[in-house]
């Protein structure tokens, strides 16, 4: 620390907010933070923990908690509907032996049990902000009518961010021409499905998921069509689900089949458009609040946790805040971008909805030789954005 610490406010205590604020305390800069729900509740699906998301919670000595709670994953596997393996990836060849970790699949409740339990800050709960005014001296007003003023505030409030107005006023999130379900299933599988996470690529559908260990899958799939902003239940769509993929590979139909309807939700799929900005004056904002992403790279919350260990860095190291958080958005903008841009190509690949594109999709990914995706893989991981 070269300069006084400043003191930050951080609005969301989701994966990015919790990771944001242990970053902070871990470098020893006060922070507060203020989530909108009244309680952290066991809900949620599933999410893949990618090796870049490690290397970021290592920083913070994390990771090997999320491995713990946890299921390591040994391989993954991408097919087609009727059952032709379309690419195997060996996480031993790239991710563990060059990097150290390979894929967590995890329970998002465990995650952030993980996180809440290394943090000594306490969340403020019932805390939602409606507005952050004045970005060069920010104040934060929240729906209970008190306010807070810090001398940083942190918008990680989630891709229905209310601190983004501060800084990219009037930006919309854009509804693409999908819809998601997810849940996770008490279902009890045998090998390799217990440790291979499994996507499966059909015409305009793209379903998947991964044991999060003992008897329990977190599973996901895809069809064309609109829902509303937000997750709902879903479990209207079960029977239809259940129809659809019976003929697929296995485990999808076994995993569809033990889904309870109470646990299965559906959400619209949805994203924030490229930003100018992320940064005004004192005000930044991180996680799903910048960048909210498709998810068919997995990789939202991934790009979240890099940013709060870099953003942490950055306000620990520089004794002009406004410099430290120039440099956070000058290292992880691009960053993110060009993983925005991936998530939108394997979104246009994996749902295509002609059946002669995705034939052609099948094929072409069963031939590209192995060394091109451990390129991509190996760059994926290479390009994490820490600055410690
Ligand atoms: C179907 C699907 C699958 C995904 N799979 C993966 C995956 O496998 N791997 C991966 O890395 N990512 C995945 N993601 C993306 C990931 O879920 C998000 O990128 C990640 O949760 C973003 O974290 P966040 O903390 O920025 O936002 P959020 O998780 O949305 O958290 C925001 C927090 O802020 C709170 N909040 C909201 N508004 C306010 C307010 N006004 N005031 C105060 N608090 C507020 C919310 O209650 C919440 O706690 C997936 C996303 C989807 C939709």
């Amino acid at each position: 620390m070269s300069g006084p610490s400043p003191d930050v406010a951080v609005v969301g205590g989701g994966i990015c907010g919790l990771t944001t604020a242990l970053g902070l305390e871990r470098r020893g800069v006060d922070v507060r933070v203020y989530e909108a729900a009244s309680a952290y509740r066991p809900v949620g699906a599933g999410l893949l923990v990618q090796a870049n998301s490690l290397l970021a919670l290592a920083e913070l000595g994390v990771a090997e908690r999320v491995k713990e709670v946890g299921n390591c994953l040994r391989d993954g596997a991408i097919r087609a509907p009727d059952g032709t393996d379309l690419r195997t990836i060996d996480l031993d060849r790239v991710e563990r032996a060059e990097f150290g970790h390979g894929f967590v699949a995890v329970h998002r409740a465990d995650l952030q049990r993980v996180l809440l339990d290394a943090l000594d800050t306490t969340v403020e709960l019932d805390k939602e902000c409606v507005s952050v005014t004045d970005a060069a001296d920010p104040t934060v007003a929240f729906a209970d009518g008190t306010r807070v003023s810090a001398d940083v505030v942190v918008g990680a409030d989630g891709i229905d961010s209310a601190v983004r107005d501060a800084v990219a006023p009037d930006v919309e999130t854009r509804a693409l021409d999908g819809v998601v379900y997810r849940g996770v299933a008490d279902v009890s599988l045998s090998d390799p499905h217990t440790t291979r996470g499994v996507e499966v690529w059909g015409d305009g559908t793209y379903t998947g998921g991964a044991s999060l260990g003992e008897d329990s899958f977190y599973w996901f799939a895809t069809r064309p069509g609109r829902a509303a902003a937000g997750t709902e239940p879903a479990g209207d769509a079960l029977p239809g689900l259940r129809e659809r993929y019976a003929s697929f590979p296995d485990p999808i139909p076994a995993v569809v089949n033990a889904l309870d309807p109470e646990d299965v939700f559906r959400s619209g799929l949805r994203d924030v458009p490229s930003l100018d900005r992320w940064v005004r004056g004192r005000v930044a904002l991180a996680g799903d609040a910048a960048h909210g992403m498709l998810p068919f790279a997995g990789q939202g919350a991934a790009q979240s946790i890099e940013d709060a260990v870099v953003l942490a860095d950055s306000l620990a190291s520089y004794y002009d805040t406004e410099a430290a958080l120039e440099e956070y958005e000058c290292v992880r903008k691009p960053r993110a971008d060009r993983v925005r841009a991936e998530s939108h190509v394997l979104g246009r690949v994996g749902t295509s909805q002609s059946g002669v594109v995705a034939g052609l999709r099948n094929r072409l990914f069963s031939v590209v030789p192995d060394r091109v995706f451990r390129r991509l893989r190996r760059r994926r991981v290479a390009d994490t954005t820490l600055t410690a």
